[in-house]
């Protein structure tokens, strides 16, 4: 049978029984109609069996991405501990070379110390009353009834666990920013099914309240925002290493120069944009380390927002980064691909913690020590004003494109 005998294409996984099968008559319909050759989309180690209906609907096949390695880095955070080698997966020339020569500069300097601030990821559903009064009453029972709204959401889940109940009120509608640990999952998943329980629970003892959606854009997933800067989702982490003097001088340039490259780029640049990114290119580091561990891709837009904080001191160059919003776990979504899980294993968490939990603040941790690394770099590098050569050195070294 093939997909063109007026066969939907999502049906062939149940018509042949086989996912693997389903994705190759997928793709050689879609080679016939297009014209396309997908002979390397096609090479892949999944097996879609395992994966559809969790991780993808109408595969034909893999994108691959190259990974790199930067390290040895230091890290030495309550969870993490020792010599790490951090997986990067991207396309971007520069970024490996770039995360690894800022890894030397932490670790020859004694490592980055790291503190997990806080640790809750959120969903918040939105309710209509009638009026701002009752808008009012309406949080004030959701805060009285606190415990009875948590037994509801937990009953969904063994490792979710509603932490407090954030509540925001507009004119007669409300938002409830439900904030729940997740032990090793990101929990995306985990606290919308917990919350929609929880709402269940919330409606019928308070039918005044009308539910308006289950998640009312304050939780925030996946688009900037101001709230999860100001008080968290995922992890809030800070990374911090004061680097030698000396190793900056092997580079050419001194604390001085790079804190004063931090402070008109990082903070008065973003200042001047408005930009949620007080940093360099965190983002270069979340989306590599995402890609490469099995991350939620789309929540790089609020992991990395964050700030760069450096000062000149004698010994060298205090510098630190603040992630308040880093959405990581070591379960669940992609993590358990053959790929990723593998790159979860270099780093030496992969699958769930004992205690459930520390997996995910462990790769939080190393998270941030890579974005530490990867950040002090681009502030070397462009107080040595070599950006662009390194650019031309690394991803144009081929005679790439321009
Ligand atoms: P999940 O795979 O949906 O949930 C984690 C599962 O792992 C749960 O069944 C949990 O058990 C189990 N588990 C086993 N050991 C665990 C441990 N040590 N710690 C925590 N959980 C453990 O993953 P998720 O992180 O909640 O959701 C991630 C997925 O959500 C991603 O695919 C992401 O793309 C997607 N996502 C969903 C939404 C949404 O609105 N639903 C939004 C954005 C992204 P229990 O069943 O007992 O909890």
């Amino acid at each position: 049978m093939t997909a063109d005998a007026g066969v939907k294409l999502h049906e062939l996984d149940r018509i042949y029984g086989d996912a693997n099968k389903a994705a190759e008559i997928r793709r050689q319909y879609l080679e016939r109609i297009t014209g396309a050759r997908l002979e390397n989309i096609g090479k892949t180690a999944l097996d879609f069996n395992a994966l559809v209906g969790r991780n993808i609907e109408n595969p034909i096949g893999a994108v691959q991405v190259p990974l790199g390695v930067a390290g040895p880095l230091l890290v030495r955070g309550d969870y993490a501990s020792g010599y790490y080698y951090i997986p990067l997966a991207t396309t971007e020339g520069a970024l490996v070379a770039s995360v690894n020569r800022g890894a030397k500069l932490v670790t020859e300097s004694g490592g980055a110390r790291v503190k997990v601030l806080r640790d809750g990821m959120t969903r918040a559903p939105l309710f209509k009353l009638p009026s701002v009064a009752d808008a009012v009453e309406f949080v004030e029972w959701t805060l009285r009834n606190f415990e009875e709204i948590k037994r509801a959401a937990e009953s969904t889940t063994r490792f979710g666990k509603l932490r407090e109940i954030q509540p925001f009120i507009v004119g007669c509608y409300v938002w409830l920013r439900f904030v729940f640990t997740t032990g090793d999952a990101m929990g995306m998943n985990m606290v919308t099914i917990a919350t929609d329980a929880a709402v269940r629970y919330v409606q019928e003892k308070y039918p005044e309240a009308k539910l308006v959606a289950l998640s009312g854009n304050v939780c925030v997933d996946k688009k900037p925002n101001a709230i999860n800067f100001i008080l968290g989702r995922g992890k809030t982490v800070v990374a911090e290493a004061v680097v030698r003097r000396d190793s900056l001088g092997r580079l050419g340039v001194t604390p001085e120069g790079v804190h004063s490259v931090n402070v008109g780029k990082n903070l008065l640049g973003s200042a001047l944009a408005h930009s949620y990114g007080f940093n360099a290119h965190f983002a270069n580091i979340i989306a590599a380390i995402f890609i490469a561990t099995g991350q939620d891709v789309a929540q790089v837009v609020e992991s990395s927002m964050g700030i760069t904080v450096t000062e000149p001191r004698d010994e060298g160059l205090y510098i630190s980064v603040f992630l308040p919003s880093l959405e990581v776990g070591t379960v669940g979504g992609g993590t358990s691909l053959p790929t990723q899980r593998e790159a979860l294993e270099l780093l030496g968490v992969a699958g769930p913690g004992s205690p459930p939990g520390v997996n995910a603040l462990k790769l939080a941790e190393i998270v941030a020590a890579a974005v530490l690394a990867g950040e002090l770099n681009l502030l070397v590098a462009l107080a040595r004003n070599e950006l662009a050569q390194a650019h031309i050195k690394f991803a144009r070294a081929r005679g790439g494109s321009g």
